[in-house]
């Protein structure tokens, strides 16, 4: 695939066989675990399903790569197991990682307290202020980790001086690029060294599989690739090819997520009952410019909280109707769910509040329903709330 094609177009041909399998226009899967031994030299090189290697890994490996301007790519058996994989893969025991303060609660918690059992030290930062991170940086610092756009509170951190810290100072700069997807964020290009997903989210876009990322540099993703050969969380094939099959409606899924979002963004804003409504895409974002400049969309991803807090919380998700009412985000249909019960509830109560992520506040993840339909129905419900 010629790299000057657009994503519209990647997204759809981009690491497909050549010539076609018997002419098969969608790529076949290939639900073998073993293949017969053909002179390997390298144990990582066997054809074996848990060596990521079969052509419905290759495929995906290819497409992932050439969506985000990358050198590789490697699919996961979750988006955990892309980050968990990819932090043992650039650290061991003994070196030190700062990492944004407001992450994915499985990631946070993964830094704060799995990494921590294998002797690796970390610090907390504030994205938002470069100024600070010289002050935490040790002399076993070893990597750097932020997210896009911060699950819940839809930070946007000072990203491209993030990557450029990390070059500066010798540290692989890790990115979670979940929330943006490749639509609208390509980390490569803003010199990441790597960037993560859960392809459960928008990637696969249907809510009907648990997947991850990893995408980077050929040598960076090698050597993930290997970490992840001996810890096991691969993909497997079935769920290659339904990875591949929702990638290939990616690109227009997302400028639909995109174009919701926004306006139901500004219609919560226009609410007497809403307190806040923390969406990139917003005026009244913090770092609204910011993220103008770097992402080609904001997403679909909003929060807010009500003025009559946890209360009126709760009354609006049970009056609502149409999204249900569920953890994650990044498929077909609209959910809604209080991060502080669902993704942020192993988070200590104190921290959780400190960070801003309030009992009450709703995270939105917008579906493909017609957004006149989504606004209308979030009306009937905030008259309720
Ligand atoms: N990263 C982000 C931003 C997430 O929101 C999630 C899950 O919600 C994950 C990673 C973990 O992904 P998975 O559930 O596919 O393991």
């Amino acid at each position: 695939m010629k790299s000057s094609e657009r994503l519209e177009t990647k997204v759809i041909h981009a690491g497909d066989p050549h010539p076609r399998i018997l002419g098969a226009v969608s790529m076949p899967v290939f639900q073998s675990s073993i293949y017969e031994y053909s002179g390997e030299t390298s144990y990582h090189d066997l054809k074996y399903i848990r060596l990521n290697n079969t052509p419905n890994h290759q495929a995906l490996h290819r497409k992932l790569a050439s969506l985000e301007g990358a050198e590789d790519a490697l699919v996961t058996g979750s988006g955990m197991a892309a980050i968990s994989t990819a932090l043992l893969s650039v650290l061991s025991s003994g070196d030190h990682l700062l990492a944004q303060d407001c992450l994915y609660g499985g990631t946070h918690e993964f830094i704060a307290r799995d990494l921590k059992s294998f002797g690796v030290s970390f610090d907390f930062i504030d994205a938002d202020k470069p100024a600070s991170w010289g002050k935490k940086i040790r002399r076993n610092t070893k990597a750097i980790y932020v997210e896009t756009m911060t699950n819940p509170l839809l930070q946007v951190g000072d990203l491209e001086t993030v990557a450029r810290f990390a070059k500066k100072r010798g540290l692989v700069s890790l990115i979670d690029n979940t929330s943006a997807s490749p639509v609208n964020f390509r980390p490569a290009g803003r010199g990441f060294d790597l960037s993560l997903h859960s392809a459960t989210k928008y990637l696969n876009g249907h809510s009907d599989i648990v997947a991850g990322a990893v995408i980077g540099s050929a040598a960076l993703v090698e050597r993930v690739t290997h970490r992840l050969n001996h810890l096991g969380g691969s993909l497997d094939p079935h769920a290659c090819f339904l990875l591949d099959r929702g990638i290939k409606t990616l690109a227009v899924r997302m400028e639909r997520q995109n174009r919701t979002a926004l306006d139901l963004a500004r219609f919560l804003e226009r609410q007497p009952k809403v307190a806040r409504v923390n969406y990139p895409g917003l005026e009244s974002h913090p770092r609204h410019h910011r993220a103008r400049e770097l992402f080609d969309g904001f997403g679909g991803l909003l929060s807010f909280e009500l003025k009559g807090g946890l209360k009126a919380a709760e009354r609006f998700m049970r009056r609502v109707r149409l999204p249900a009412v569920a953890p994650s985000f990044g498929g077909v249909e609209s959910l809604v769910t209080r991060p502080a019960t669902t993704s942020h509830s192993g988070m200590p109560v104190k921290e959780r509040r400190k960070l801003g992520i309030a009992d009450g506040l709703v995270l939105v993840s917008v579906g493909l329903e017609a957004a006149e339909d989504v606004l209308a129905d979030f009306e009937q419900a905030l008259a309720a709330a």
